[in-house]
């Protein structure tokens, strides 16, 4: 048969669409994310047509097949070019373009099909939080698991951030989380069968002042003796294991080689469907709109497909947690606040760890693919689910990385997006029972590092679910926490 061509960029071609909608994915965003048609140089500009046509003429509802969230740049557009604008004239934080739609925008896709009646857990939000716990607990015999998610999988942080897993924490608690994860994602081919693309180049912390160089010897030393391999370096260290680097403002350095990156989008489909295979239904396009509590105690949850009565709801909904909660009438402290990122044309192979800047909040990696992935945070954003892109944060971002590394002025800004991230006060996940609501349980919280700490919490709190012994962990970071005024402080926080 021969090979038809739909994505030149990507070489996707029809029989790569025709393989995404055989395994399920349904409409253009998640057919997008499957077969990356849509996402090389052209950014979707002489394939968007022709895969949507051929999606319409092949099972897909004609608003299945609706063009996906058009993302800026409008041409790919070197780094140099924003790097010579000043951020500070451009204003605060904007709304950007596009405004991101919520994930329930995409309401013309639910399903048709009705909701069980009912089941024993219910999980809110299928991200990673949510499509980790729902595989945990089916592997530990728990089956009678839905997860509701309101878009398509990927819609929320969880399909949009920078992929990176890294053992050096300030915290003996993060510090083995992340270790626990990194072996998870080792295994992860094995036990799942989808490939998340880990590369473990390390990760290379730079201190630009004193005080952060302090900070990174005093979280080293108490890496070391939890077994992990940070070694503090000097300017001309970090050069030895980045060439390109300038480092006139390097102060010192923290590497550690075992960290590294993965690529986020399998993780979610590997979780899903090993959930499935194992009879979990993971149910997309479903947004919960009310909870009903009874008498302090949680009876169901209320869809925009009906209702489902459940013995325990997991509010694993990431950035739109303290909205769900709200349902049930519960407070949460966390916040929404937008980060945002962007990847560029890809180049050959040469960065070997994910390098980022403590001071300032800056973070880039070159991904599998050869691109350059990075973000920055914005000390000026404010709290708030805006997820649009702005030409404020690609001209802060290019500045800093072309600065830190000069020969990287000449290639060109692909696409940028942004996502959620959801801050508490302490940076630390709220996780656990809530106080007043029984059998409503949090998984939330996890500011900007959720992905790489997903693997190994959902491993522990599927083994507390499922009657394992009592787990310190969701005393510790449980919700009462705030009001006892018990803080559980993690300062080792990249934007
Ligand atoms: C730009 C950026 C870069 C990042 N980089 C990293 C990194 O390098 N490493 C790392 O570990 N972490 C990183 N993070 C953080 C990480 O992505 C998150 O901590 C993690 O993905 C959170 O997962 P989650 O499942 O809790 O939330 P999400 O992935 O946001 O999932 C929540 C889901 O709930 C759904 N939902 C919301 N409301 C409802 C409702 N009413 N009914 C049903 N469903 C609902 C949403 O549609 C969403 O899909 C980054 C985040 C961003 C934004």
């Amino acid at each position: 048969m021969g090979k038809r061509i739909v994505c030149a960029c990507e070489d996707v071609t029809e029989a790569d669409l025709a393989a995404a909608v055989a395994r399920g994915f349904r409409d253009v965003e998640s057919v997008k994310r499957y077969t990356g048609f849509g996402t090389g140089f052209c950014q979707g500009k002489s394939c968007l047509s022709g895969a949507a046509s051929w999606l319409s003429d092949h099972g897909l509802a004609r608003e299945q097949a609706a063009p996906f969230t058009p993302r800026p740049p409008l041409t790919p557009s070197e780094l140099r070019a924003f790097a010579g604008l000043d951020p500070d004239s451009l204003g605060p934080p904007g709304p950007g373009i596009p405004p991101e739609p919520e994930p329930w925008d995409f309401a013309r896709l639910r399903p048709e099909g009705a909701l069980p009646e009912r089941c024993g857990v219910a999980i809110v939000g299928g991200g990673i939080m949510g499509l980790a716990l729902a595989y945990n607990l089916a592997k530990r015999g728990l089956t009678d698991v839905v997860v509701l998610e309101a878009g398509y999988l990927c819609a929320g942080a969880s399909g949009r951030n920078g992929g990176g897993v890294r053992m050096q924490w300030d915290t003996e608690t993060n510090i083995r989380l992340a270790r626990r994860s990194i072996e998870l994602c080792r295994g992860f081919a094995r036990e799942l069968g989808v490939n998340v693309w880990l590369r473990q180049g390390g990760y290379l912390f730079l201190a630009h002042s004193d005080r952060v160089a302090r900070r990174l010897e005093r979280s080293a030393s108490l890496q070391r003796a939890l077994g992990v391999n940070t070694q503090i370096l000097t300017p001309g260290g970090a050069r030895e294991i980045v060439p390109e680097l300038d480092d006139r403002r390097v102060v010192a350095a923290a590497f550690n080689p075992d960290d590294g990156v993965i690529f986020p989008w399998p993780f979610l489909w590997g979780y899903a469907e090993g959930a499935s295979r194992r009879g979990v239904r993971v149910e997309t396009f479903t947004r919960v709109t009310g909870i009903e509590v009874e008498r302090g105690r949680v009876r169901a949850a209320l869809t925009d497909r009906g209702r489902l009565a459940c013995d325990v709801l997991v509010n694993a909904a990431g950035a739109w947690s303290p909205a769900v909660a709200a349902l049930a009438g519960v407070r949460l402290p966390n916040e929404p606040h937008r980060h945002e990122i962007l990847v560029t044309e890809p180049l050959k192979p040469f960065l070997g760890p994910l390098v980022s800047v403590l001071d300032d909040g800056l973070y880039f990696s070159q991904s599998m693919r050869g691109e350059i992935v990075g973000g920055m945070g914005d000390p000026r954003e404010p709290a708030g689910l805006e997820q649009g892109s702005t030409l404020r944060f690609v001209a802060r971002f290019a500045r800093a990385l072309t600065s830190c590394l000069p020969v990287l002025g000449g290639v060109q800004v692909l696409r940028q997006w942004a996502g959620c991230y959801d801050v508490t006060p302490d940076n630390s996940p709220i996780l656990g029972e809530t106080p007043g609501v029984s059998g409503l349980l949090q998984m939330s919280g996890f500011v900007g590092h959720g992905f790489m700490m997903a693997p190994a919490v959902a491993e522990r709190m599927a083994d507390w679910m499922a009657g394992g012994a009592r787990d310190e962990i969701f005393d510790r970071f449980n919700l009462a926490r705030f009001a006892e005024g018990r803080l559980e402080r993690e300062d080792f926080i990249i934007g």
